[in-house]
């Protein structure tokens, strides 16, 4: 956590958070899976295991494709967030029960409401930014 910020820097994130980040980072044009794994020093194993469960979650496409004989999958981000700075408050990268999150579960995203009080405050922020300071100024004093 950055003391100035009270924001976590990418090198506190947990591994799915950094996952997330870097094919949020990408784009539409996305990244293979195989040159996310180099660059996170992670086994494809591992790998694989943590893009199963951010497509389980909804965050993430995966798409099988072919690349210099190899099969392998490319990562792209379900969503896009308007900046990648506004993803690091999101509520999943803390969240106690994001291993039981799915779309399909009765944990889910569809019925958080951490994730839609986020969108909301994002949403104020966004729109008016002034209004939505003064109102966090008089939630803490
Ligand atoms: S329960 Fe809510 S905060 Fe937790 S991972 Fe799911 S959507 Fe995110």
């Amino acid at each position: 956590m950055s003391p100035s910020t009270g924001k976590k820097s990418s090198e506190s994130l947990d591994p799915a958070s950094t996952v997330y980040k870097l094919v949020v980072e990408q784009g539409r044009s996305g990244i293979l899976q195989s040159g996310l794994w180099k660059a996170l020093n992670l086994t494809s194993r591992d790998g694989s295991r943590l893009a199963l469960r951010l497509e389980k979650r909804g965050m993430v496409r995966r798409e099988k494709v072919l690349d210099e004989g190899r099969w392998t999958y490319k990562l792209t981000p379900a969503r896009l967030p308007v900046q990648v700075k506004a993803i690091e408050d999101a509520p999943c990268l803390t969240c106690p029960v994001e291993n039981q999150c799915s779309v399909v579960g009765t944990i889910s995203s569809s019925s958080c409401t951490l994730i839609s009080d986020w969108v909301l405050t994002e949403f104020r922020a966004v729109n008016n930014p002034i209004q939505s300071q003064n109102r966090t100024d008089q939630l803490t004093t």
